[in-house]
């Protein structure tokens, strides 16, 4: 019966192991299969030939292969690509894949839909309807590196396309933890994708204690989405704010970069015209976080229907980000990306049950002005 199968795609690489062993089977073949899965792409036991045939036998009965189906897969003019996935009972994810001369950078999903419910975010906007599965999301970086590989016309073990991967698409990756650890652990293993750790990038808008975990498990690049250089702005644009305020988030923030990988912490601040994006709040800002050695991503907010909200004007964010720079922080503007096909960041809207109700309840809603 497929519902008791093993989907191999759940299994970080010391559950693989343990799995192995319960079959009386060395590590050394876990990290085999492994190898075949992320590494080759393939996900049929019949070719993996160097599997005992017993051992491919014995798996083919109890274990199978299972990622999300791909829906739709666009590509931008600016050669992003943008693919809709299947996650069942009416949900489904974007997963991103953004080129670039040095590098490519997925950018992967970890919750359908989101329950922090930021103010100026499409996918906050959706609401929440559950947690991924660690085989949803790694499943996102095997569908991703194999179809590019694929569509290059590149050889099965040739240098990876995916480079880097950042845990920025739907979702607070903090809220699910250990899916997306396990999945973390398979993008740093040298038998699956080999990335070095300050090439996977986790995103949170500040679940202090567990930042305080990740640090502990699994210290990948931190970036921290901030918005706001006040608890009251804060308050209204991220909500989780509320639960783990600004002085606790800075404090996090301080431990975190005791383990970050290149000892830094990467601010994101969404420009929001009016809203946060006065010269007094990069001024605010420049004190907040004075004590935490950190880069600052600045990014034009991508507008989504309904929002109400608009993107600040090129020049202020110029002027904006010239106070940072002035005050010596290093700071980049992003450049935005596949827009054309909603692949922005903060258009990630995919199909979500919300079960959460958030919009009927009125919960979007609205911000102060002048805090
Ligand atoms: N939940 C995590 C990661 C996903 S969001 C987090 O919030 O950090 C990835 C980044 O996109 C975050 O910095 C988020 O604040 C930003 N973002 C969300 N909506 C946006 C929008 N409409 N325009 C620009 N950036 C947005
Ligand atoms: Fe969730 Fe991040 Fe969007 Fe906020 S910005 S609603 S935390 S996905």
């Amino acid at each position: 019966m497929t519902e008791s199968l093993k989907n191999l795609f759940d299994y970080d690489p010391d559950r693989l192991i343990a799995y192995f062993e319960s079959l009386n089977e060395k590590p050394f073949r876990a990290r085999q299969l492994q190898r075949w899965i992320h590494q080759i792409g393939v996900v049929d036991f019949g070719s993996m030939t160097d599997l005992a045939k017993p051992l491919r036998e014995k798996l083919s009965t109890r274990a199978e292969f299972r990622v999300p189906r791909v829906i739709t897969d666009h590509t931008s003019i600016d050669g992003t690509r943008k693919w809709l996935l299947d996650v069942g009972q009416g949900n489904a994810i974007e997963t991103v894949y953004i080129p670039e001369e040095t590098r490519g950078t997925l950018c992967i999903s970890s919750q359908a839909g989101c329950a922090v419910n930021c103010r100026f975010c499409s996918t906050g906007k959706q609401g929440f309807s559950r947690n991924l599965t660690m085989g949803e999301i790694i499943g996102q970086l095997w569908m991703a590196e194999f179809s590019l590989r694929k569509s290059l016309g590149s050889h099965a073990r040739q240098p990876r396309v995916v480079t880097n991967v950042v845990m920025m698409g739907m979702g607070e990756p903090l809220l699910n933890f250990e899916p997306v650890v396990g999945s973390m652990h398979l993008m740093l293993d040298d038998n699956a994708y080999g990335l070095s750790r300050r090439r996977v990038t986790l995103s949170t808008s500040g679940v202090v204690p567990m930042m305080d975990r990740l640090g502990s498990e699994l210290p990948v690049a931190l970036a921290v989405s901030l918005h706001a250089p006040n608890d009251l702005l804060r308050d209204c644009l991220v909500p989780l704010n509320k639960k783990y305020p600004l002085r606790e988030l800075m404090g996090a923030c301080t431990r975190y970069v005791e383990v970050a990988p290149r000892g830094f912490i990467t601010f994101e601040y969404c420009m929001l015209d009016g809203i946060n994006d006065s010269e007094a709040h990069a001024r605010q800002l420049v004190a907040l976080t004075r004590d935490v050695p950190s880069k600052f991503n600045l990014i034009p907010f991508n507008p989504f229907p309904g929002s109400g909200l608009l993107c600040s004007q090129d020049s202020q964010i110029r002027r904006f980000s010239q106070i940072l720079l002035e005050a010596g922080l290093v700071t980049t503007i992003r450049k935005t990306r596949g827009d054309d096909i909603d692949a922005a960041c903060g258009q990630l809207a995919g199909e979500v049950q919300d079960r959460t109700r958030l919009v009927q309840r009125g919960k979007f809603g609205q911000i102060p002005l002048d805090v």
